[in-house]
């Protein structure tokens, strides 16, 4: 029975074989191809992208899967296969997105189908033609539409950024059907014609597909995840100028394994929860004449720094009771999360690039890095929840070397690492905290490709 808790990942070329014949019942004709962008999970570094620090994100094994076909009469028409969200065929005037885009008029654009799936999608359209007029390699040919069907393997608003897999496995199709680099390419031949240089400014496209169309405060991290990881490693990825470093985690895996804990809870990050929280620690910088709180820390930061940090703080907010309208006490709480976590992104940097060679138990070293993490979610950021506390205290408590809230919060999962002999009785306790508990094998997988 403990089977029936693993979300497995599914056979790709099972589930691209299943999802192209029911592309041709939907649409009446053959998909040109599909693509395919996976999830991710972090050791570290959440709600810190945006504010330059370094975070560490492998992609999943499970993902989203895009089958599409071009149109030349401007219409996209969408379908998802969640059952959850599948309302049939939506359409869309693909040329109307550019149209209602221009700068000013960003608000219609967010107006045609506020909260519907489909913004993601043409979102990554919009975006990919925004890309397009300064970059040949990706000008969206006149009149480009598509027919598109999506399935997923990731649980959808469980903090494993299915969000980020949709965005980035249909700017892939519309890639390879709409632009010069695809059309100079035949479709098997995308994923090598895809330099470094063309995944990231892919992956900042889709950033502004969710920023600026979905209208969710996303930071980055999840699409360069999803465009730019690599089989095997974790990136190490900076974010003040998101240059990434693939590192080994196999110095940590060995004899372990790192599990997502899917806790059935679905946030929904467009909510404003979100938002506040990202509001707060922008207050909390501009308090301390920041505008990114990375710049309040030293090149390789140390705990010394982050007290240094507060202790500035709490300088400045003497008499006062808020700042930016918001309250003080919350920012500093912010704050100290934003600190502290890119004080424990640059440590587990430091051990999984070899720098810290020697360290004797490296695993259980990470193991209390992920629940440090974990504390600064619950008590700083304040965005965990009951379930997810739960299952943190509960993997703790069944022999885990760490466990962490991942994700944005409010929802979501939990990571834990442990040893395999620990799993069934993890998994037995998991589930008599609630029959929603789905596990997920988090192996680092490679970025979004063309299948
Ligand atoms: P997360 O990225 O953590 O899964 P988000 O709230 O950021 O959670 O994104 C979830 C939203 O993304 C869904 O509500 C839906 O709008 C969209 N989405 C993701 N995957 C799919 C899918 N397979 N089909 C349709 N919509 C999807
Ligand atoms: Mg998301």
């Amino acid at each position: 029975t403990t089977d029936a808790v693993w979300l497995a990942p599914g056979e790709p070329q099972e589930i691209q074989s299943d999802l192209v014949s029911r592309f041709h019942e939907e649409y009446g004709r053959p998909a040109s191809g599909t693509w395919f962008a996976p999830g991710r999970a972090n050791l570290n570094g959440e709600h810190i992208d945006f504010h330059a620090g370094r975070c560490l994100p492998m992609a999943l094994a499970h993902g989203t899967y895009v089958a599409a076909a071009p149109r030349e009469d401007g219409l996209l028409r969408l379908r998802t296969l969640d059952a959850s969200l599948d309302d049939g065929v939506t359409t869309v005037f693909a040329d109307q997105i550019g149209l209602r885009a221009e700068p000013g008029a960003e608000d219609a654009l967010k107006d045609g189908a506020a909260g519907h799936w489909s913004q993601y999608v043409h979102g990554a359209l919009w975006a990919l033609r925004e890309l397009g007029t300064s970059q040949p390699d990706f000008q969206v040919s006149e009149g480009f539409g598509a027919d598109i069907l999506v399935v997923s393997t990731l649980p959808i608003g469980g903090g494993l950024s299915s969000s980020a897999a949709l965005e980035c496995a249909s700017i892939l199709a519309f890639v390879a059907l709409g632009t010069p680099l695809g059309q100079q390419n035949p479709l098997d031949d995308l994923n090598a014609a895809l330099t470094r240089e063309h995944r990231k400014q892919l992956a900042a496209a889709c950033v502004r597909a969710e920023v600026e169309v979905v209208g969710a405060g996303t930071g980055g991290l999840d699409q360069t995840a999803a465009m730019r990881a690599r089989a095997g490693k974790v990136l190490s990825l900076d974010c003040r100028d998101f240059s990434v470093q693939p590192l080994d985690i196999g110095c940590i895996l060995r004899g372990y394994r790192l599990i997502a804990v899917d806790t059935g809870q679905a946030h929904r990050l467009a909510d404003g929860q979100f938002s506040d929280r990202r509001a707060d620690a922008e207050a909390a910088a501009q308090l301390l004449g920041f505008e990114r709180l990375r710049d309040a820390l030293p090149e390789k930061p140390r705990k010394a720094d982050v007290l240094h940090v507060l202790e500035e703080f709490d300088r400045l907010a003497e008499q006062l009771e808020s700042v930016g309208g918001r309250d003080i006490g919350a920012c500093r709480r912010r704050l100290r999360h934003a600190l502290t976590e890119m004080v424990r992104s640059e440590k587990l940097h430091h051990l999984l690039s070899g720098e810290a060679y020697g360290v004797r138990h490296i695993t259980s070293t990470v193991g209390d890095i992920l629940t440090a993490g974990h504390m600064s979610m619950r008590d700083d950021a304040e965005v965990s929840f009951t379930v997810a506390d739960l299952v943190v205290e509960t993997a703790l408590a069944q022999g885990a070397e760490g466990a962490r809230l991942i994700g944005g919060g409010f929802g979501g999962s939990v990571l834990v690492l442990i040893a395999p002999a620990g799993l069934p009785r993890l998994t037995a306790a998991l589930e008599r905290i609630s029959r929603n508990i789905r596990l997920i094998d988090v192996a680092p997988s490679a970025a979004a490709h063309a299948l």
